[in-house]
């Protein structure tokens, strides 16, 4: 038997719950890992709370991450003991996931831990790290280097937020930070952001074209907020989009395209190729240390899940919530 917690749906809400479940109700897959740490995402905060339609069918158990080694395989690539992480593809969505001490899973879903990491380190990292790197990765494809000038990262003190200015500032680029709360400029110097933007002055509707301000960007809210961004991205800049913590809606206009050979990334996680994934993550290990993922972390247990999960919704959890199954 194994502890999870479980979405069902009654009278059309979305109802969560821990459970004891035997093994055989595991879906099917090649390897079982024993999940020693998961952790939550924004969509996780979604799935969990009913608010967003991430859930494909009931019952599930939610968790788009989780780490921990190999208990049984049936590949083999992987064997018993063998440190592992899964992010994405659909896990905690349409395939049970990391909110449970066991998971079962297809063999190329798994990435192998790097050398040097921990669970808990890959858990702070998960998606939402990932993303970030993966939009780092995306600014060096358009040619966006430190020399060219700052780059501004958007909900900064999110967790893909969080970890692409820390990730941006260790590559040695001047750091612009977007954040709507007060409180967090302090976490946000820390991680190695150099200049700290309100919300609300990024959330004024731009004219088609402002002054040139940002060699590129990470943005993770969508909305008013990117086409801001747009707007003030300099010749040849890229912006590499991720999220729509904000908005789902992009009201911009052409001119920073074709006026500026402005270049608008979009980047996705869930489906990354295997071997983009094993560059990001032996990046995301060699570029952050242990300091770095220390700042950004936050323990709690899978009885807190529910009460994280409404927070994370209301852009209330700063850094990452890493989710200790053992506690
Ligand atoms: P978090 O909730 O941790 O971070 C989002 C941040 O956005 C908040 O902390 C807040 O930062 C800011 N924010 C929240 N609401 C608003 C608002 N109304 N207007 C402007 N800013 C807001 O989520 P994640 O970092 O996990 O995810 C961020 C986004 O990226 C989500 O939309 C998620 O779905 C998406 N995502 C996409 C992936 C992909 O593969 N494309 C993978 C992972 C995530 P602050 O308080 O500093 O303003």
């Amino acid at each position: 038997m194994f502890k999870a917690l479980v979405l069902d749906q009654k009278d059309g809400k979305t109802i969560s719950e821990i459970k004891q479940l035997d093994e055989d109700s595991l879906p099917p897959g090649e390897v079982i890992v024993e999940v020693s740490h998961s952790s939550l995402n924004y969509k996780d905060g979604l799935a969990v709370t009913g608010k967003g339609k991430i859930v494909s069918h009931y019952p599930m158990v939610p968790g788009i991450d989780l780490a921990g080694t190999v208990r049984e395989s049936s590949v083999p690539e992987y064997r018993p003991g063998d440190p592992v992480i899964v992010t994405g593809w659909g896990v905690g969505e349409r395939h049970w996931g990391g909110f449970a001490e066991l998971a079962r899973v297809q063999a190329g879903w798994l990435v192998p831990m790097p050398e040097g990491m921990d669970a808990v380190q890959a858990m702070v990292i998960g998606t939402a790290g990932l993303t970030a790197m993966l939009c780092v990765m995306a600014l060096e494809d358009g040619h966006v280097t430190p020399d060219k000038g700052t780059v501004i990262v958007t909900g900064a003190s999110g967790g893909v937020g969080s970890v692409a200015v820390a990730l941006l500032a260790r590559l040695g680029y001047r750091v612009a930070a977007v954040t709507g709360r007060a409180t967090s400029g302090d976490y946000l110097q820390q991680l190695g952001a150099s200049e700290i933007l309100s919300r609300e002055e990024m959330s004024v509707k731009p004219r088609p074209l402002e002054k040139q301000r940002w060699a590129g960007s990470v943005d993770t809210v969508g909305g008013v907020i990117l086409a801001r961004v747009l707007a003030e991205t300099q010749f040849d800049g890229t912006v590499a989009a991720c999220g729509l913590a904000a908005s789902v809606d992009l009201p911009t206009t052409v001119m920073p395209f074709i006026l500026r050979n402005v270049r608008l990334q979009g980047v996705e996680s869930v489906q990354c190729p295997f071997e983009r994934r094993k560059i990001a993550w032996r990046r995301l290990q060699q570029e952050l240390p242990e300091s770095v993922l220390g700042e950004m972390e936050s323990l709690i247990s899978l009885e807190q899940v529910p009460e994280y999960a409404e927070k994370i919704t209301l852009g209330q959890v700063r850094g990452r919530t890493v989710i200790d199954l053992k506690r």
